[in-house]
C-alpha cells in the first residue's frame, strides 16, 4: 500500500509545531516595568534605547548604533548619510525584499539591479564590476537568508571605484563572514526587527557603523534633525521622527540575550540539513564555504529540480511540503525589477531621470530562482531538533516516492 500524502488527507510527516517569537516572563516583565514607569517614549533616545544601541553595537563589534522605526528607514537614512545626490546610481540585487530597492527611489536615486551568484543567491561581484558607471555611488549587498556576501570582493570593488557599501543585514543578525559579524564590515550595516526577523520587537530597525560622521548624520536624521549637544528646538538636518519606544528597546535587550544561542542552533541544524538533503536527488542546498564562518539561516534555501519529481511544478511541491508540516514557502514570485513600481515607473515626487527604464532588465539567475528553483524553509523551523531536520528530509522523500510511484 502506498503512503498517503498529507495534502490528500494522510498523516503529516513533521510532528513538531514551530513558533516565533520565543519568549517567557522575562520579556513580559521587562515590558511591564516600562509600562508601569509611565516613561513609554524617549524623545532624546537615552535610557533603554541608548542601552540597547550600545548592546547591539558591542554584539556586532561596531563602534556606533542608531535604532529606528524599521529596517527600511535605516536603509534610506544610510543612503542619505552616505551623501548621495538626486540621480545617483545604487547597485542592488533583484532577489530581495522590496525595501532594498524602494528606499533607493525614496532617496531620489536609481536602483541598478545586478544579478546574483547561482551558488549563494547573493550579489555576484563579477556582475557588480560591469554595472558601475560614473554615477554609481553605493553598493547595497544583501546577505540573503543570512548567508554572507563575498565581502572581500565587494569591499575591494568599492575601494577601487570610491563607492560606499551599505550592508542590508535584515536577514543576518548574528551571522559572520571570516569571523566578523555581518553588518560590521561595510560603511554601514542595516538591520530589521520586523516580526519575522531573527531578532524582533514586532517592528524596528538599527544601523551599525564605525564611521563617526555617518553615525552623527544618521542619529540626527532619525531624531528630527537634532544634533548631539544641540537644543531641543534646534533642527539642522532634513530628518524626521523615526525613534523607537522604550517598550521596543527593553524587548530587544531581552531578545538579544537569546540571539547567540538561537544562532548557534540554526547554524548547526543548517549544516545537518545540508547533509541530509544533499543525499536526495533533485534537491540541492545552497552551498556554503563562501567565507561564512556562521550562517544564521533567517531562511534555509534549497534548489528544487522538478525533473527528479516527475515534473511536479515547484508551487505544487511547496504546497505538498507545507501540508506535510514543513514551514516552507515558494519565495519571491519574481525578481524585484518586475514590480509595478519599476515597470510602470510609479516614481511620483522622486527625482528619477526620465530615461530610466526597467522594461529591459533581465537577471537570468534571479529569474530562475524565482520561477523554478528556490524553496525556503523559515527560520523558526531551524530552531528545532535534529529529529525535526530528519523529518523535513523525510517529508521531501515521501513526496518524491509518491511522484515516482505514479509515473
Ligand atoms: C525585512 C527586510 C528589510 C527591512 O524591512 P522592515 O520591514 O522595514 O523592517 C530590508 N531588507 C530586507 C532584505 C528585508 O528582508
Amino acid at each position: 500500500m502506498s503512503e498517503i500524502l498529507a495534502i490528500e488527507g494522510g498523516e503529516k510527516t513533521v510532528k513538531n509545531k514551530f513558533s516565533w517569537p520565543q519568549f517567557d516572563e522575562r520579556e513580559v516583565e521587562a515590558v511591564a516595568a516600562v509600562v508601569r514607569s509611565g516613561q513609554w517614549g524617549n524623545p532624546d533616545c537615552s535610557g533603554a534605547v541608548a542601552a540597547f544601541e550600545k548592546e547591539f553595537a558591542d554584539y556586532c563589534g561596531s563602534k556606533y548604533a542608531v535604532s529606528c522605526v524599521n529596517g527600511s528607514v535605516t536603509l534610506r537614512l544610510s543612503l542619505i548619510a552616505c551623501g548621495v545626490r538626486p540621480g545617483d546610481e545604487v547597485i542592488v540585487p533583484p532577489y530581495t525584499f522590496i525595501a532594498t530597492a524602494s528606499t533607493v527611489i525614496e532617496a531620489n536615486c536609481v536602483p541598478v539591479f545586478v544579478d546574483i551568484d547561482p551558488e549563494t543567491y547573493n550579489l555576484d561581484p563579477k556582475e557588480i564590476e560591469k554595472a558601475i558607471t560614473p554615477k554609481t555611488k553605493v553598493i547595497v549587498p544583501v546577505h540573503f537568508a543570512g548567508q554572507a556576501c563575498d565581502m572581500d570582493a565587494i569591499m575591494d570593488i568599492a575601494k577601487r571605484h570610491n563607492l560606499r557599501v551599505i550592508e542590508d543585514a535584515a536577514h543576518a543578525h548574528g551571522a559572520e563572514y571570516k569571523g566578523r559579524k555581518l553588518g560590521s564590515i561595510g560603511d554601514v550595516g542595516s538591520f530589521s526587527f520586523q516580526s519575522s526577523k531573527n531578532l524582533t520587537s514586532g517592528e524596528g530597525g538599527i544601523v551599525v557603523t564605525n564611521d563617526k560622521e555617518l553615525y552623527k548624520m544618521i542619529n540626527s536624521l532619525r531624531n528630527v534633525g537634532r544634533i548631539e549637544g544641540g537644543q531641543w528646538y534646534d533642527h539642522y538636518n532634513a530628518g524626521c521622527n523615526y525613534r523607537i519606544t522604550q517598550m521596543q528597546a527593553v524587548l530587544l535587550s531581552e531578545q538579544l540575550k537569546r540571539l547567540e544561542q538561537q544562532t548557534i542552533i540554526r547554524d548547526r541544524n543548517g549544516i545537518y540539513l545540508n547533509e541530509l538533503l544533499s543525499g536526495i536527488e533533485g534537491i540541492t542546498p545552497l552551498s556554503r564555504g563562501h567565507g561564512e564562518t556562521r550562517h544564521c539561516y533567517h531562511l534555509y534555501l534549497f534548489k528544487y529540480d522538478k525533473s527528479k519529481f516527475n515534473d511536479l511544478p515547484k508551487l505544487k511541491f511547496v504546497e505538498m511540503l507545507a501540508a506535510e508540516g514543513v514551514p516552507c514557502f515558494r519565495g519571491y514570485p519574481h525578481p524585484l525589477y518586475k514590480q509595478p513600481l519599476f515597470q510602470q515607473k510609479n516614481f511620483m515626487c522622486y527625482a528619477i531621470p526620465e530615461e530610466v527604464d526597467y522594461s529591459q532588465v533581465y537577471c537570468p539567475v534571479a529569474e530562475k530562482a524565482c520561477s523554478e528553483e528556490a524553496v525556503w524553509i523559515l527560520q523558526h523551523a531551524m530552531l528545532g531538533t535534529r529529529t525535526d531536520m530528519e523529518s523535513f528530509a523525510e517529508a521531501i522523500l515521501k513526496i518524491q516516492r509518491h511522484q515516482l510511484i505514479n509515473v
